[in-house]
């Protein structure tokens, strides 16, 4: 991410404050950190659904679905979930230096981050899980189209660990599968 443009051979810099730092010849350039804040959940949880609507309350920030990278990190072919998650760490820090705060919704785990390349280049990290009740998850994942993944047992598990791992948790009731009308 940031390397010496004086030193030979690479040296990677360091983050200090809001600075990264050459430990060998002290040449430094900005590498402002700011906070990351990330909206997990298992699917059906309601991430799609809050996705524009957080986009347009939050314009100080920027918010992405971490799912938009899935395809072309998957062109070349299998994806490295930890290269997927540190590009988005990246991606956090280069939206930082515009002195701007990230909101990654996506099925993330606070322990996937912990020990990332990029993740000394972010802030404090702040998560949320987005739940709602096994029967509502169980509604909306079979009001899927057949393309996407039904595993329902497994998304059940997610969500009973993220239940359990992340105090900061969002109901989402009143959320309604996309493209269904209010009575449907
Ligand atoms: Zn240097």
């Amino acid at each position: 991410m940031h390397y010496c443009q004086r030193c030979e051979p690479a040296v990677g810099l360091e983050p200090t404050a809001d600075v990264a730092v050459c430990s060998r010849c002290g040449w430094t350039e900005p590498g402002r950190r700011e906070p990351l804040y990330v909206v997990t959940g298992a699917s059906g949880s309601g991430k799609s659904a809050i996705f524009a609507p957080l986009a347009a309350a939050l314009p100080d920030c920027v918010v992405f679905d971490v799912d938009w990278l899935i395809d072309p990190m998957k062109a070349t072919g299998s994806l490295d979930w930890d290269a997927f998650r540190d590009a988005w760490l990246s991606v956090a820090h280069g939206i930082a230096q515009g002195r701007r705060s990230t909101v990654l919704l996506g099925p993330l785990m606070p322990e996937q981050l912990v020990g990332l390349p990029s993740r000394r280049w972010i802030g404090p990290v702040h998560f949320a899980v987005l739940d709602c009740t096994d029967e509502q998850r169980r509604a909306r994942l079979d009001a899927r189209p057949s393309w996407r993944e039904h595993a329902i047992g497994e998304h059940l598990a997610f969500a009973a660990q993220l239940r359990r791992t992340i105090s900061t948790v969002l109901h989402t009731r009143q959320i309604r599968p996309l493209n269904t009308s209010p009575n449907g």
